[in-house]
């Protein structure tokens, strides 16, 4: 029988493992502990009898990421991890400082299936899905190595959260828990291209979380030459799901806007954006598009930034624009994976 990886396993599984294995239920209280606690392996685990310990190992283990790469800026402190998982497939992961706290950025895929036309991560398709586990120990990996608190996660890594919902689900009850890292819904951000039927059912569960609608071009016909996923859910059934969940909710939707120079940006683009925004309760971001050295895109200039800004504005549409981090380390969404693959490859 094949081995399960423990930091999979939410408060219940470990409790109903160790039943198993003719233990007492609190013992999964106390495994969990550990393992959220950021501890490797089970012989860590000293309130386990040794004896225990070994009933334990042969049925299970402590699945962790290795970091094969720490990129550390000297301007600002942002760390862009490049890990390995137990199979030996590659994500990153990034940590950014902020006054308030520590944010980490996690994958939620190996690679993506989503296709959109700027993104490094999505070039050569899905590889798999990350478990919730993998997910969660890009977090508790990242706490260990800085030793200090993360208090902010965003699901903006490689990867599309929603086609892993059930893994995505289950990550969140795992960070949130109170025995583990107890972070707050609130402080957590999910990201989507904009998959209406999860963003549906997600709005129904009613959680606290920032939802964030990676939206990028105001019309259908510009938006399907970037996004194929607009095909399938075109922008006004996207920013009808944006009002379910809005009013299932009450939360504010934070929309990303990459500009990408003379295809998003001009000051007409930035009027319709701002009139199809009416009446949603909503926030834009907008980000100078980080160059892909596979792609043709290049980023707007900041002068064309400020005057989108400043046309939203006009409009009332509360817009800010993102701040640039890491800037000397500079492997944007995906690259760093890439590179290192093909680094593999050359070898
Ligand atoms: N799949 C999810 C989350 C991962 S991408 C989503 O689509 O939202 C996180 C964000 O980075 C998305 O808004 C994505 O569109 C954006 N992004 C991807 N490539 C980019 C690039 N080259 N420059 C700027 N933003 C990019």
């Amino acid at each position: 029988m094949e081995k399960v990886d423990l930091k999979n396993y939410n408060l219940k599984e470990l409790e109903s493992f160790l039943e198993g294995l003719g233990e007492k239920k609190f013992r999964g209280k106390q495994i969990f502990q550990w393992i959220h606690k950021g501890v490797m392996t089970i012989d860590e685990m000293t309130n386990l009898s040794k004896e225990l310990r070994v009933k334990i190992k042969e049925k299970a283990y402590i699945g962790n990421l290795k970091a094969e790469n720490v990129l550390i800026s000297k301007i600002d402190g942002t760390r862009k991890y490049l890990f390995v998982l137990e199979d030996g497939n590659i994500i990153e992961s990034v940590l950014m400082r902020y006054e308030h706290g520590n944010t980490v950025c996690v994958s939620c895929q190996v690679g993506c299936r989503m296709g959109c036309t700027f993104c490094a991560s999505t070039l050569e398709g899905v590889v798999r899905n990350l478990t919730a586990g993998e997910i969660l120990d890009q977090v508790i990996s990242i706490q260990r190595d800085i030793g200090d608190r993360v208090s902010n996660v965003v699901l903006m890594g490689s990867g599309e959260p929603l086609d892993n919902y059930d893994e995505i689900l289950k990550f969140l009850s795992l960070v949130n828990h109170s025995e583990g890292l107890n972070i707050g819904l609130r402080s957590i951000t999910i990201s989507t291209c904009g998959i209406v039927p999860k963003m549906m059912d997600l709005a129904d569960r009613k959680l606290q979380i920032t939802l964030a609608i990676s939206l990028h071009a105001p019309n259908d016909g510009l938006r399907n030459t970037m996004m194929p996923v607009n095909r399938k859910y075109p922008i006004e059934e996207l920013l009808k799901a944006c009002k379910y969940y809005v009013d299932k909710t009450g939360r504010r939707i934070t929309f990303e806007y990459a500009l990408i120079r003379d295809v998003n940006d001009s000051e007409s683009h930035a009027l319709e954006l701002a009139r199809r925004m009416k009446g949603i309760l909503s926030h834009i971001n907008l980000i100078p598009l980080n160059k892909v050295d596979e792609r043709e895109y290049e980023s707007a200039q900041l002068d064309r930034v400020r005057k989108f800004q400043g046309v939203l504005k006009k409009h009332g549409v509360e817009a800010t624009i993102r701040r640039e981090l890491g800037s000397d380390i500079n492997a944007a969404c995906g690259q760093l994976r890439r590179r290192y693959l093909k680094g593999q490859e050359n070898k």
